[in-house]
Order: structure tokens, then sequence, then C-alpha cells
């Protein structure tokens, strides 16, 4: 795909076409190739993976390996680049089924806030990062902290899942490693589960993908080829999301009910600066904080517009009281991902709801 052309266009062409053919060629359930061509078996070869690989590979900036969920991704590369008695640096403040993760494995963990400050590094395997981060949307500079990661001989993978590969591009920032839960923006229907792992080491990528044809936690044929159907509108999506958020925040703010709004996107936020030095856009994702969890409650009995839902980056727009998972934020912390409802229909739906 030729990268001078503008996100749209990627997302569209990210199949090349070829007369005769569908746009999207369907999914193949083949467990079992006749043999003769490149694919054997259905656990390490299946045509629709190789397509959506090739265009999130082609996002990112580097090779794609698909995994059924963004933690199959998450787990596969901290088993594949952690050795036992390894250091492994993560975001205190990020998603918090990775924390749970690494908690079980038999590596040193060392905890650090997204905006940091960062442990020195000396030592460690690897630093994960999560910018924005989830639920809390704090920005990581991605350039300075790789260049100090490599000085202290770290490698650094970024949990790009809140961006999207329209979003960032975190190889072309220095890091070394992107994981992403597809599940969420890139899908965007809410319905399937799904992640990938991009880097440009030809070496890692190799690991990556034995590890999962030996590992057997494959990725369905059929969720490859929707999460591949809704890539090619990621780019409009994105566009009406970010355009909710922007009014949201600009509804918000202020509003008696409301504090601690966060949306990097907005050059009022705190993060902003960082952000949108190595963002190439901003996505839907606010956060806020209503009083405690029965205003939560109450917001959501009113409001007929925005659903109760862990999720993000979807059509609908939904919120996430994260404390109910044991996230450690204030009772009242929502985050907020607006959907691709007409803008004037939310704002009035939230500020009556409020
Ligand atoms: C959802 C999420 C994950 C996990 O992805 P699944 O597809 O649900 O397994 C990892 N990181 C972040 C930032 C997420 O939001």
């Amino acid at each position: 795909m030729n990268e001078d052309f503008g996100d749209g266009t990627r997302v569209v062409h990210s199949v090349p076409a070829v007369a005769g053919q569908p746009f999207l060629p369907g999914p193949v359930f083949a467990s079992a190739y006749h043999l003769g061509g490149d694919d054997t078996y259905g656990r390490a070869h299946n045509p629709g993976w190789r397509a959506l690989e090739d265009a999130l590979g082609g996002l990112d900036g580097g090779e794609a390996v698909l995994f059924p969920s963004g933690m199959a991704a998450i787990s596969t590369l901290l088993r594949v680049v952690l050795a036992p008695g390894d250091a492994v640096v993560l975001p205190s403040d990020g998603y918090y089924l990775t924390r749970t993760l690494a908690a079980e494995l038999p590596v040193r963990v060392v905890e650090a806030p997204t905006a940091g400050p960062y442990p020195p590094l000396d030592g460690v395997r690897l630093v994960l990062l999560e910018s924005p981060s989830n639920p809390g949307l704090e920005v990581c500079d991605i350039a300075a902290l790789s260049a100090a990661a490599h000085a202290a001989g770290a490698l650094v993978a970024v949990d790009n899942t809140t961006a999207t590969p329209l979003g960032q591009r975190p190889l072309e920032l220095g890091a070394d490693v992107v994981v992403s839960s597809d599940t969420k923006a890139v899908a965007g229907h809410s319905d399937v589960l799904l992640g990938h792992v991009s880097s440009r080491d030809p070496e890692l990528v190799g690991r990556l993908r034995s590890a999962r044809t030996v590992g057997g936690a494959v990725p369905g044929p059929f969720e490859a080829w929707l999460a591949h159907r809704g890539l090619g509108t990621l780019d409009l999506r994105l566009a009406r999301q970010a355009q909710n958020a922007a009014a949201l925040h600009e509804a918000l703010k202020g509003h008696p009910a409301v504090s601690g709004l966060r949306w990097p996107g907005s050059p009022e936020d705190p993060a902003h600066a960082v952000a949108a030095r190595q963002m190439r856009r901003f996505g839907g994702v606010l956060t806020f904080v209503l009083r405690d969890a029965a205003a939560v409650a109450r917001f959501l009995e009113r409001s007929a517009l925005v659903a109760a839902s862990t999720s993000f980056g979807g059509l609908h727009t939904t919120l996430d009281r994260r404390a109910q998972w044991g996230d450690p934020v204030p009772e009242g912390l929502v985050r907020l991902s607006a959907g691709c409802e007409d803008t004037a229909d939310l704002v009035a739906d939230v500020l009556a709801s409020l």
C-alpha cells in the first residue's frame, strides 16, 4: 500500500483489489489444506490472518502477528521476551490484567505511572508502556523513554490499544514492539475479540509466530475477517468519535457535577503537548469523575444513549465505572467511549442525564 495515501484510503484499500474477486475475500475455515501451496494446517496458516496482518503491519510500520485477543498478544509477548528472573516495567495506571498476568510470572515487576517518573532502567529487560493509558488517559513521551530504555539495554513495547494504528505509530517513535487489543476500535462493532503484536525485528516476529503455532491459541478465521471488515471504516469511525469526544469535553468542562475531566485531544488537557507531538490524531475516549458510584448509576438510568459496558471504541457510546473492576481509582471515575451517534444528540443526552 502506498504510504503517501491518507488514512481513509489506506484502510479501505488494505486488501489489493483483484479483478473478479471480492473486495475482502471471505474467511477460510480450513483446519487441514490440500498440500502443495504455502498453507499446511489451520493452527499455523490462514489466508485471512495474513491479509489482516499485512494491513495492520502496514499501518504500524512493521510486521504484525495476529492473536485471538489483546491479552493473548500481551501474554505471548511476555512469554517470548522474558526469562525467569528478568525485570519488567509496567504502567501502574494501565490495563489491570497486564499487571495481574505479570504477577503470575517468575519475573521481577516494577510499576511506574505512565507520565513518569520512571525508575532507573539498568538491568531491565522490557519496558511495557501504555499511552494514552487506560483508564486515566495519561501520556508517556514514547521517544524519550525509548531512548532511555535502549541506552540501558531494555526493549520497549507500547500497548497502542487506545490510540489505534491510525492514532499513533510507536515503532516510528523508537519503540521496538506494538501490542494492541483490536477488540476495541480496530474491529469497532463490539462483536469480536482479537489482538496483534507488531515489530520490525524479523527474529522476534518469527518467535511470536512460532509461539502462536506451538502454544495453540490461534485467532478464529471468522473473527479475523470481521475485524478486517471493521478496519475499513476505522478512519470514519475515529473521526466521528473524536468529534463527539471534543464536543463532550467542551460541554463537561466546568460542569458542577464533573471533576477530573481528561481528553488528551483538548489543548487544555495536561497531557496535550506530549500527545500532540507523538500522536497523529485523537480518539473518542474521555475520563471524568462523578461524585460516587450512586451518581454514576443515576446518570446511566437517565441516559437514553449511554450504556454501561466494559469496553470502548465501538459504535455505541459506552461508560465504564472502573473501580468496580478493581482499578486503583476513585469510586465515581468513569471512562466514557464516545460512539458514532450524532454529536448534538449525544451532548444533549449527556447534559440532561447529569
Ligand atoms: C482491552 C484491553 C486489553 C485486553 O484486550 P482483550 O482483547 O480484551 O484481551 C489490553 N490492553 C488495553 C489497553 C485494553 O484496553
